[in-house]
């Protein structure tokens, strides 16, 4: 997919400033500091459009991107982020979920988990709402630079078989470094755009 243009369009903090667009969406979901501002940014080939922090949990809202002024990335809240507290997590939680099971315009959803370590608890429940909201799925196991290619399979078993990954949900390895699995992550976003 060429990116022709990437808009910030809005940080959204309830449902009432959503775009009123008709536009598909994709979302990107992760716990906190897994790389998801990294991956937009490498995917549209900006480099500051969406913030990357070393501040886990900052983002508490919804960032809508506008893409070649034909659909959307929408950056969830991290999860599982230690430091906040049970009520705020609470909120949160629903924030994201009411997003999921109600935005008429969501296509797809990527789910980013970090290559490195077995897939958190978070991580589970998340894959199990998805899974029960039947929203087709696109794991995608980043930072893969930060281990040996040698490596990348045996992490991948562990991340499929912890999540009881379904053999119908596509997993793809990815650096935002190196740029390993961007093509496939294009492709797998220009499919649901074709849906
Ligand atoms: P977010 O909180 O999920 O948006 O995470 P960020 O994109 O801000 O990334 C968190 C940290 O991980 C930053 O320091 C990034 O530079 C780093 N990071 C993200 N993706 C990768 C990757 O693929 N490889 C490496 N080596 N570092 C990454």
């Amino acid at each position: 997919m060429k990116i022709t243009t990437a808009d910030f369009t809005i940080s959204a903090v309830s449902p009432k400033q959503y775009p009123a667009s008709q536009d598909p969406e994709i979302a990107l979901v992760g716990r906190s500091n897994v790389g998801k501002s990294s991956l937009i940014n490498k995917f549209l080939n900006r480099k500051g459009l969406a913030r990357t922090s070393s501040q886990p949990g900052k983002t508490q809202t919804l960032n809508f991107y506008h893409i070649n002024k034909a659909w959307y990335f929408v950056d969830l809240p991290g999860y599982g982020f230690a430091r906040v507290s049970k009520e705020l997590k609470a909120r949160w939680g629903k924030f994201i979920e009411e997003y999921l099971r109600e935005r008429r315009q969501l296509v797809g959803v990527i789910q980013i988990i970090d290559i490195r370590h077995p897939p958190t608890k978070d991580d589970l429940a998340m894959y199990e709402w998805l899974v029960h909201y039947q929203l087709p799925t696109l794991i995608v196991a980043t930072k893969a630079d930060k281990i040996s290619r040698g490596q990348w399979l045996s992490h991948v078993k562990t991340i499929k078989t912890e999540l009881k990954l379904d053999s119908q949900v596509p997993l793809i390895v990815f650096s935002s470094e190196t740029g390993t699995g961007l093509e496939e992550l294009h492709r797998w976003v220009e499919e649901r755009m074709d849906r």
